[in-house]
């Protein structure tokens, strides 16, 4: 026999976790624990402080504790699950995405997103996704299972030690790119990144004695954005969803404003009028991608469980509840989804809603034969859809080189996975930035 049954799967021996990941657990929990063990409350505050203020990822670095403990707790518990099975890094060093393999072979991805003044990681809440959106890599692969919250959580705290061994000291912005936001490109502009590409060699300016003038700026030393726009729908994994959510924001946690949170879901109406009753009002995405029923569900299969009237009005639901303007992402496909009629059509829909529309040229997948709209189109939809007096941004690709993108993700690795997004040959690697919400 090679492998043992759990939970009603066929698990291999070596991948059997032993111990519960600590990150599974909420303060709270961790805090009913130690008390079970007899600690005085005060301990769970040194643990978490350890956990979430000083990274640490070995119990033996959580000085302040008696050898007991720290020897209990690592007999009990680990810090994290995941192993970095590969990481890449884009040509121009502002771009890293992960491979984290999950204590049961499970692999999934975060990309690491540093901008002048701030980082945001993109991380996944599942192991491959169920809904078969038609454009999209992740969806490709079909499903696996959940992350844990503790899978989810430790994305985060993972980009976070880094970025405190490697603060991100931008040199000053060389050369201002296109703002793209309601206009038009110039001739001859490029889509470059706000601040030029420093240098390829990331030591260059991740060096930690650089000596910064006031006018530079401040390191950047800590995830300031969390996105769930990796692989997966988060609102179908939502008690994991929100148990993350719950450490990143817990000042016993990762402290992060709930502000500084998005998930990005592909409308599960009933899941974001759940959101809506949740005591923390974070921000919320939707990937809406057509005007009307018969092309969505074309395009987005969930449709027909939810057509887009349901949708909106779980959407207006959520902003009437939290008051925060929902983003609509709308990946721009050639010939699909891009006609400027479909532009008015969705300039109709959103009228007189508070919201922002995310115009997003596709990332190609390979296998779907689908191609991004190109660039003059774009326009032309764009500037359809804010006539109709709804902001638009369009997201422009950053770092050429791998394959990053959100909603790009895809793990060869996995079972059921068709093709490598971390071959750059197969998947083109776009990672995608709104230029304006730099400024
Ligand atoms: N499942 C969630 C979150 C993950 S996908 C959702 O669908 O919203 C994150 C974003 O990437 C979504 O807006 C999704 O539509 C988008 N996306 C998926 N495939 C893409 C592609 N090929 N090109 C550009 N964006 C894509
Ligand atoms: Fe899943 Fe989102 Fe991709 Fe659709 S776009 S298949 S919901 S990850």
């Amino acid at each position: 026999m090679n492998g043992i049954q759990v939970a009603g799967q066929r698990t291999s021996l070596m991948s059997v976790p032993t111990k519960r990941n600590i990150f599974d657990l909420s303060p709270d929990q961790l805090a009913a624990l130690l008390a079970g063990w007899g600690e005085p409350p005060y301990r769970s505050k040194q643990v978490l402080h350890w956990l979430y203020k000083e990274l640490v990822s070995d119990f033996s670095e959580m000085s302040n504790l008696p050898l007991d403990l720290r020897k209990k707790l690592d007999a009990t518990l680990r810090i994290g699950s995941a192993e970095i099975a590969a990481q890449k890094i884009s040509v121009d060093g502002w771009t890293r995405k992960l491979l984290m393999k999950m204590c049961d072979g499970s692999t999934v991805e975060a990309v690491l997103m540093l901008y002048y003044d701030r980082a945001t990681v993109c991380i996944s809440s599942q192991v491959g996704c169920a809904m078969g959106c038609s454009f999209c890599a992740t969806g490709q692969m079909g499903f696996t299972r959940n992350l844990s919250t503790g899978e989810i959580v430790e994305q985060v705290v993972y980009f976070n030690r880094w970025l405190r061994s490697h603060p991100h000291r931008p040199l000053p912005p060389i050369q201002r790119g296109p703002r793209y936001s309601g206009k038009k490109a110039e001739a001859g502009q490029t889509s470059a990144p706000r601040t030029a590409p420093q240098q390829l060699d990331e030591s260059a300016w991740h060096t930690p004695d650089y000596t910064l003038s006031a006018d530079q700026g401040h390191a950047v030393n800590a995830i300031t954005n969390v996105v769930f726009m990796g692989m997966g729908e988060p609102l179908l994994n939502y008690k994991n969803l929100w148990g993350a959510i719950r450490t990143l924001n817990s000042p016993q946690g990762l402290g992060m404003g709930a502000r500084r949170i998005t998930v990005s879901t592909v409308g599960v109406a009933p899941q974001i009028r759940r959101l809506a009753t949740e005591d923390l009002a974070i921000n919320l995405a939707v990937s809406l991608h057509a005007p009307n029923d018969e092309l969505r569900t074309s395009l987005v299969p969930l449709n027909s469980r939810y057509p887009i009237a349901e949708l909106m009005r779980a959407c207006k639901g959520y902003f009437e509840a939290t008051h925060r303007r929902i983003t609509f992402e709308y990946v721009l496909i050639s010939g699909e989804n891009d006609h400027l009629d479909h532009a008015c059509q969705l300039g109709a829909l959103l009228k007189g809603m508070l919201c922002h529309v995310n115009l997003i040229p596709l990332n190609p997948v390979p296998g779907t034969g689908m191609q991004a709209t190109p660039r003059e189109q774009v326009y032309a939809f764009q500037r359809i859809v804010e006539e109709a007096g709804i902001s638009t941004t369009v997201r422009i690709e950053r770092g050429v080189d791998i394959a990053a993108a959100c909603g790009q993700l895809k793990v060869e690795e996995e079972p059921h996975s068709r093709r490598s997004s971390l071959n750059p040959e197969l998947v083109r690697a776009h990672v995608q930035v709104d230029l304006s919400s730099q400024a």
